[in-house]
């Protein structure tokens, strides 16, 4: 009987390698393949088995619309093989990360597969900015939204985001660095109070981890020169960080 490959869509969480969960890194140590997005800790890397085949598909691509096409061959193609394979994904694979895409083209090539949850970036960058994304003298719940373009401003989203910065809740914005200064300029445009507490976390959990706290109106300039991957975060409970 021919051996049946398995996929495990794993979160590998925010940066920090000891962040994973303990079934994330048995995978990581187990599989006979290991697919991983680019940003991954070398320190989770090094824990795969000495004659596991690693593949960082983040790089080995090239542009973003080519690489998806090419990750979802190799997970099928190895696992058709009867090679179990980890894809190794930053943060949770289910929060903007296509892995609901990676999901999808394993099940419609009949392949087994299993989804590992991950700590995502956004409570890891809650935590690292010292505030908590919900508080009950504060508010009942956060959105969060992605920032990129492919979001448009006019969106049901986007407007209940706004709504939302209006009454000081708590927004989080992925992406948001690259387009931070569009996404400050239309919230402003469209009413939000200038002195909504703002932050922004750069690479939460890695060593070089940064948060810079400010207002909506001067969160643009306060963020200037920090690195990807960052997260905006909007409302009444930024102001409980200690770096405000
Ligand atoms: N699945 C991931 C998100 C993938 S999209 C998760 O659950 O976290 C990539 C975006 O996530 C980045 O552009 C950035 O906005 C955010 N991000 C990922 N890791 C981060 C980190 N360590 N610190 C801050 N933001 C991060």
């Amino acid at each position: 009987m021919t051996k049946r490959g398995m996929v495990y869509i794993v979160g590998a969480g925010p940066g920090d390698p000891d962040l994973i969960t303990v079934k994330g890194l048995k995978s990581v140590r187990e599989s006979d393949v290991i697919l991983h997005d680019r940003l991954i800790s070398t320190g989770l890397l090094t824990q795969a088995r000495g004659d596991a085949i690693v593949i960082d598909v983040g790089k080995r691509f090239g542009h973003e619309e080519r690489q998806q096409p090419e990750i979802h061959r190799l997970m099928i193609e190895f696992a058709q093989q009867g090679k179990s394979v980890c894809r190794l994904k930053g943060g949770d694979p289910f929060v903007f990360g296509r892995g609901g895409e990676e999901a999808t083209a394993l099940m419609a090539a009949g392949i087994c597969f299993e989804i590992v949850p991950g700590v995502s970036s956004i409570t890891a960058a809650a935590v690292a900015a010292g505030f908590p994304l919900t508080h009950r003298e504060h508010n009942h719940g956060f959105l969060v939204i992605t920032g990129s373009r492919s979001a448009s401003f006019d969106s049901a989203e986007w407007t209940a985001a706004r709504t939302l910065v209006k009454a000081g809740g708590t927004v989080v914005v992925f992406m948001g660095l690259v387009r931070l200064e569009a996404i400050v300029a239309n919230l402003l445009e469209q009413g939000c109070p200038i002195d909504v507490p703002a932050a922004v976390v750069s690479r939460a959990t890695w060593p070089t981890e940064e948060t810079r706290a400010g207002t909506l109106q001067n969160i643009f300039q306060k963020s200037a020169g920090m690195s990807s991957p960052a997260l905006l975060i909007l409302g009444n409970v930024v102001a409980l960080s200690p770096e405000k």
